[in-house]
């Protein structure tokens, strides 16, 4: 099964974060942070119709204005989610030119802010100087920030000294019908089929369906169409965590928002023999990601966002990852509340599979 969802890193392990997600069938794309993001290539950069910002650290928000310059030309609108503070920080960057020329222009902005029970959200459009437009608030469930048809972007608040949003980004299932079996019992494609899909999308088992036959349509109900005719398999799930702290609270978001990602972006800005300077700066060691990635049972780990003191070690970061990934060390052994986090049915990785190769220089 092909997923919709193709993410790579834009910059080098050491280098500022922005993950790249493009989404396969629709041309568009995701970006999650944008520090610096010159390495991104002008036409990937039109492609975006939604950035998500973890934190306005100028590491994961310097792009910005980079962004703007390119797309501020197309009638294009551009969505940016993040923590509470986005939007007077997206003002600030706005209110730092001057736009007298930019009338005729169709670009504009949606911010929306993550808060506790709700989505607080403004628009700024170019026509008008990009003057804050506020929008009504949205009540929001528990981790809920971007829901479309084709993907559903999720969110959890971590601690960096300062809120920090972590993301994760799913498809909905897949639906295939099977078209061996349709073919041997003679039956006729149609509207029938994609009623069929949004009956098993939405559990409707007793909807009543026609189905075309050779000779007269056949009333079938959902429920044993579904079993007959439907593959239905999860789709992809991408978790992407930056600048956390290592403490319960916030190993028990990740571990909860990661479970079972098919790739787990994580920061690891310390070797694990600088934890107490990790903890300083609230930030996570590569075998604190590691963990989390075994605690969370995902099927590849990638961890980036080393500290430039560390230029030239990538490859001991990979292995303290993997090493903690695969259960060779285990950090529970020192950190007891670390044990109630592992489900010990996910606790061995599907793949051991953690990405060896620096991803720098890899262009979406
Ligand atoms: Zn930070
Ligand atoms: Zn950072």
């Amino acid at each position: 099964m092909k997923s919709s969802f193709r993410p790579s890193l834009v910059n080098g392990p050491f280098q500022d974060c922005a993950l790249y997600v493009a989404l396969r069938w629709q041309g568009d794309a995701l970006l999650f942070d944008l520090g610096r993001i010159d390495r991104l290539n002008p036409a990937n950069c039109l492609r975006l119709s939604h950035v998500c910002v973890s934190h306005t650290h100028m590491d994961h928000f310097m792009g910005f204005d980079q962004l703007l310059r390119l797309t501020l030309p197309r009638d294009r609108e551009l969505t940016f989610s993040g923590p509470p503070g986005l939007i007077d920080n997206i003002a600030g960057k706005l209110a730092g030119y001057s736009w007298n020329l930019t009338e005729s222009y169709l670009f504009r902005l949606v911010v929306i802010e993550r808060h506790e029970n709700h989505l607080a959200r403004a628009s700024f459009r170019a026509s008008n100087g990009f003057v804050r437009e506020p929008l009504p608030d949205l009540p929001a469930a528990p981790g809920q920030l971007i829901d479309t048809p084709v993907f559903r972007i999720e969110t959890a608040t971590l601690n960096h000294r300062i809120p920090c949003l972590a993301f994760a980004v799913s498809e909905p299932r897949h639906l295939n019908i099977r078209t061996d079996v349709l073919k041997a019992r003679g039956w006729g494609p149609g509207p029938w089929l994609a009623r069929l899909k949004a009956a098993v999308r939405t559990g409707n088992d007793a909807e009543q369906l026609l189905v075309p036959t050779t000779g007269e349509p056949l009333r079938i109900d959902a429920g044993t169409l579904r079993r007959d005719l439907v593959d239905d398999q999860p789709g992809q799930r991408i978790a992407y965590v930056v600048d956390t702290l290592f403490d319960r609270e916030n190993a028990e978001r990740v571990v909860a928002l990661a479970r079972s990602a098919d790739v787990f972006y994580c920061e690891a800005r310390f070797l694990d023999v600088d934890r107490a300077e990790a903890e300083k700066r609230h930030h996570l060691t590569a075998r604190q990601a590691g963990f989390l990635a075994r605690a969370a049972g995902v099927r590849r780990l990638e961890v980036f966002h080393f500290s430039p003191r560390y230029q030239g070690m990538a490859q001991a970061f990979h292995t303290e990852a993997r090493t903690e990934y695969t259960g060779e060390t285990r950090l529970e052994d020192e950190v007891p509340w670390a044990a109630d986090l592992v489900d010990e049915r996910l606790a061995a990785p599907l793949v051991a599979d953690v990405a060896t190769e620096s991803t720098g220089g890899s262009r979406p």
